[in-house]
């Protein structure tokens, strides 16, 4: 702990020094925007362009900052009072860097992680970084975490965008397919997060080039917003295409009819099975299958075997019926004999839930693989569910990486810096606010039940509601918002609840949260990233209502204490209060300094001096109307701006900040206060029993039971249960982390490998290694056996090579081998031709590629799972799952080669080779643009343009001196061919 709080203090410190060097930079920046100041937007433009066409020549994006910056900023001003659209609402750019941005923007382009605030303006900061880097002509990429995010953003920077001579727009949920690609290909694109990296995937099983979104360029630079949400909250699970399995379900339902009626053998002893396990095949007739309870299998006897050939009208039922069927078989008998319900499984809701060994409960997110699990299902009736195959998977980690240049924005970053420095490499810099920040986080309140908490909090909104004060109230999830809604709605309390589907319509009610009689009651997924806006005058109209309320209690006689947490507020009541009374600013230093008595009132201000942190409050004001009486006393805190009042804590203390900082922008004040209570989601999973007792020893149980505790103690018990959790979901995603490195460079290597084919690069040579691959294996493989060698080779080329084996021992027949399957190869290369080979190859090769590598993955996927379970028996799962990983990529690739140097070798160029008709024609080029000529014949000729749509011309396959050949399809009428070029050339 001890060492923890140094780490935090010596990072802190670099934060500033690394701060302190950034000044010059931003004095640069201004000294340009005032050289600018006459700028107009065609001065502008020009310089934009003048920037794009020194990045090109000579200089470094470092070098051009500080003008770039300076550029924006006057873009920025020259902007200020234009009104557009944004979601079809009219705003007005009012928008002008502050120093402060200007700093993000540097810390952006410097591959750091930006922390600062929210409503300090991040989007604005995002596009001078992203401005800069455009210049590149290279992408840049504004990751968000949600859809309405970006588009609202594109839509808001737009018109800066476009003053800079950059093209912007944004990818989202909404954004077909077909227009995506182009909305890539914009300088800057606002793009969704999980669109993006769905995009990725989806590129990466695309069949062609011109297929893919995304990928048809570089992934160059991104700009994170809300990095931790992405990165920290999301990251724990990795993001996953899979698709439902082709196999179709009926075949499952019949075989588990037909095993229906089978008898088991009866069950031997050990004794006895024993003996007659030399025996097995003589085994009794009189029943169906025998089960082997420790292997969890069933063996059929031949009676059955008789039966179902009959039953099938099949001679030989492993011989005529296909591995396919047998498998189906296996499994139905297998479900049926081996697999107990409520005991290996459970059925509920009409679905088969696997049955943990070890601690008896169901697994819902499990599933019995290959089949099995669709035969329980058909045996216990239920709905029989397609398998779903994992076709593509990355994490969000891995996938960022991809980038050649990274940086991230976030409001709260620095709890989780630790994480970001050893995961990723990059630094947290904390900017400073640009205003003091005058935002009260009060006490945590603790309670002994829900119950208790809740009429608390129905209490405090109640008072404050009828002030004015807007609310925002948390809950950690929807069960809970719903509970506190019913609390308020027994109060008569009007409020509206959001918990997270809507993101964009809950973005609008959440951005009214400032309008004043606002009582929302949200869930933490709701009102993370839109800003909410007080409303014009709130402060005044809340003013006028305290003013009210003051007056009717003193009138009632009652004193009054009055606690002020802010310099904001005490000056907007010293307004009032001097207003009110005919007090002079002498009448105030003596209520400061002792007390005042004026007429029969009595005011007397107490400054809170050993004010340390800001829960603490500033002053105590006391009012009373007489001194003689002693009357009740009213205890009130003044607050005025957005209170944001928190029902639970979060099991981060990360997310607590983000709440804290959604009461506070720039210069308005605002309140947070969390309400816990003991039997709370996150007290009960961590420190509840602790707290409890703590709580009872301290207090007595009738106290316990009215009172709010504001207790150290208990509060720092819950923030030690936080900083718990959180280096759990730390460990997670660090596992989830190792885990798809492993898998990570075998995705790379595949997807390298696809790259090439899809931009049709040569394989010839990758095919001949393959096929020296191949053979070496294949001769270590079967060296000790010279017929399965034979065979092997056979299956592999449809060639009997018995007569070479016998003739080429060892070391020459591997040379032969390579030699012979080389020229098998050129041979089919030549017949079919090289344009020709080279497309067949690129299909066969994909097709192969891609088959193999979503099987290996869907594995691979099984195999994580299934490591898990070594943990128990004290083997690293991890380095299980490498080593097993490793075995199964090397089965891949084996696979891989095997099967793709196979296919070709085993090619049929009858089949391919396409009736062509060379004509070969005098070219001169003097005299005729033969091209030209042919491209407007094409034109005439509707059916060539039909039958090649993607051909223009005809492809020139070999070029000489004084001719070319030119190849054409050959299956319509060749006449008419003929007679349009002769009639071109010679006319
Ligand atoms: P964040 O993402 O950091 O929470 P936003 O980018 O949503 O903040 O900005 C919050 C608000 O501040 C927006 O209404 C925006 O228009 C406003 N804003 C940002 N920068 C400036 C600026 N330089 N001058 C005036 N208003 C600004
Ligand atoms: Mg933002």
């Amino acid at each position: 702990m001890v060492f923890n709080y140094i780490l935090e203090k010596i990072a802190w410190n670099a934060n500033e020094r690394k701060l302190a060097k950034y000044q010059a930079i931003i004095d640069n920046i201004n000294h340009f925007y005032e050289e600018y100041n006459n700028f107009s937007e065609e001065d502008i433009k020009n310089k934009s362009l003048e920037f794009k066409e020194r990045v090109e020549k000579w200089e470094s994006l470092d070098d051009i900052l500080p003008e770039s910056f300076a550029l924006h900023k006057q873009a920025c001003k020259s902007l200020v009072w234009t009104k557009y659209k944004v979601k079809w609402q009219e705003i007005t750019w009012n928008m002008i860097p502050y120093d402060v941005q200007l700093l993000g923007g540097i810390i952006l382009h410097e591959w750091n992680i930006a922390e600062m605030k929210t409503w300090e303006g991040k989007t604005l900061v995002a596009t001078m970084s992203a401005y800069l880097n455009a210049l590149t002509w290279k992408w840049v990429h504004l990751v968000t975490v949600n859809d309405y995010l970006a588009e609202r953003d594109a839509e808001t920077m737009k018109p800066l965008y476009e003053f800079l001579w950059v093209s912007v727009w944004f990818v989202s949920k909404n954004v077909s397919l077909e227009k995506r690609r182009e909305q890539y290909n914009k300088d800057i694109t606002y793009v969704e997060n999980a669109e993006l990296w769905f995009d990725y995937l989806r590129d990466n099983l695309a069949k062609s080039m011109d297929q893919r979104l995304l990928l048809f360029r570089d992934l160059n630079y991104a700009i994170v917003d809300e990095a931790d949400s992405i990165m920290i909250d999301e990251a724990r699970t990795p993001l996953i295409i899979s698709q439902p399995s082709s196999q179709p379900t009926e075949k499952y339902v019949q075989y588990a009819q037909i095993v229906k009626a089978l008898e088991a053998c009866p069950l031997q002893t050990e004794k006895k099975k024993s003996i007659l396990f030399d025996d097995w095949k003589k085994e009794p007739l009189e029943c169906d299958y025998k089960i082997d309870s420790k292997a969890k299998t069933a063996l059929l006897t031949s009676r059955w075997i008789q039966k179902l050939e009959k039953m099938l009208w099949v001679e030989n039922l492993y011989r005529d019926l296909g591995y396919e069927e047998i498998h189906h078989i296996e499994n139905a008998i297998k479900s049926k004999a081996c697999y107990e319900r409520d005991k290996d499984y459970l059925v509920h809701n009409g679905e088969v839930l696997i049955v943990d060994e070890n601690t008896g409960r169901a697994m819902p997110w499990r599933r019995y693989s290959e089949g099995l699990h669709q035969a329980i299902e058909a045996k216990e009736q239920v709905q029989i569910q397609r398998e779903s195959e994992t076709v593509a998977t990355i994490t969000y980690q891995n996938f960022l990486k991809l980038y050649k240049k990274l940086s991230w924005m976030t409001g709260t970053a620095s709890t989780e810096w630790e994480e970001f420095e050893k995961i990723y490499g990059v630094w947290v810099v904390v900017i400073p606010t640009n205003k003091e920040i005058i935002r009260t986080d009060k006490q945590d309140k603790v309670f002994f039940d829900q119950n208790i908490k809740f009429n608390h909090v129905v209490d405090t909104v109640k008072f404050y509601h009828k002030i004015w004060v807007p609310f925002l109230l948390w809950t950690s999830s929807v069960h809970t918002s719903e509970l506190l809604s019913k609390y308020l709605q027994k109060a008569w309390l009007q409020h509206s609840v959001l918990n997270a589907k809507y993101h964009e319509m809950e973005a609008k009610i959440i951005s009214n949260a400032g309008k004043n009689w606002s009582i929302i009651v949200a869930t933490n997924m709701a009102w993370r990233w839109t800003d909410i806006k007080l409303e014009d005058w709130l402060f005044e109209k809340i003013l006028a209502n305290y003013a009210k309320w003051i007056k009717k209690e003193l009138s009632n006689a009652k004193w009054l204490s009055l606690v002020i947490y802010s310099r904001f507020e005490f000056d907007k009541i010293m307004e009032w209060l001097k207003q009110e009374f005919s007090l002079t600013d002498d009448d105030i230093v003596s209520a400061e300094k002792q007390e005042l008595i004026k007429d029969n009132f009595y005011i007397k201000i107490k400054f809170n001096n050993r004010k340390k942190t800001k829960s603490q409050a500033y002053c105590e004001l006391i009012i009373k109307t007489s001194k003689e009486q002693e009357p009740e006393l009213i205890e009130k805190n003044i607050h005025m701006g957005l209170y944001v009042l928190a029902s639970e804590k979060h099991e981060s203390r990360r997310i607590d900040n983000q709440l804290r900082w959604r009461s506070w922008r720039q210069w308005d004040p605002g309140v947070t206060q969390f309400y816990i209570a003991l039997d709370d989601e996150l007290m009960i999973k961590s420190w509840w029993l602790i707290t409890k007792t703590l709580a009872w020893k301290l207090y007595p149980k009738e106290e316990l039971e009215k009172m709010a505790i504001e207790n150290k103690m208990i509060t720092n018990s819950i923030e030690r249960a936080q900083r718990q959790m959180e280096a759990m979901s730390f460990s997670i995603r660090k596992n989830l982390f190792e885990y798809d490195n492993v898998l990570n460079k075998q995705r790379q290597f595949i997807y390298s490998l696809r790259d090439k084919l899809l931009e049709n690069k040569d394989m010839e040579e990758i095919i001949k290694q393959y096929i020296q691959d191949l053979v070496i294996n294949t001769i270590k493989k079967y060296s000790y056996d010279e017929k399965e060698l034979v065979n092997y080779l056979e299956e592999i080329s449809w060639i009997d090579f018995s007569e070479e084996v016998k003739k080429y021992r060892s070391k020459d027949l591997k040379d032969y081998l390579i030699l012979k399957f080389k020229e098998i190869y050129d041979d089919k290369k030549h017949q079919i031709g090289e344009d020709k080979m080279k497309e067949i190859q690129k299909y066969i090769m994909l097709e192969t590629l891609d088959k193999n590598w979503m099987k290996h993955i869907d594995e691979m996927m099984y195999l994580r799972d299934k490591v898990s379970m070594y943990g128990y028996a004290q083997i690293d799962p991890l380095l299980q799952y490498k080593k097993e990983a490793f075995e199964k990529y090397q089965i891949l690739m084996w696979g891989l080669k095997s099967q793709i140097v196979s296919e070709l070798l085993k090619l049929d160029p009858e089949q391919f080779s396409v009736k062509t008709e060379t004509l070969h024609i005098w070219w001169e080029e003097e005299t005729i643009n033969l091209i030209e000529k042919l491209k407007q014949a094409w034109n005439i000729a509707k059916w060539m343009e039909v039958k090649t749509p993607k051909k223009k011309w005809p492809k020139v396959i070999q070029k000489d001196d004084d001719f070319e050949i030119i190849e054409m399809a050959d299956d319509n009428n060749n006449q008419e061919v003929d007679d349009i070029i002769s009639k071109m050339l010679w006319k």
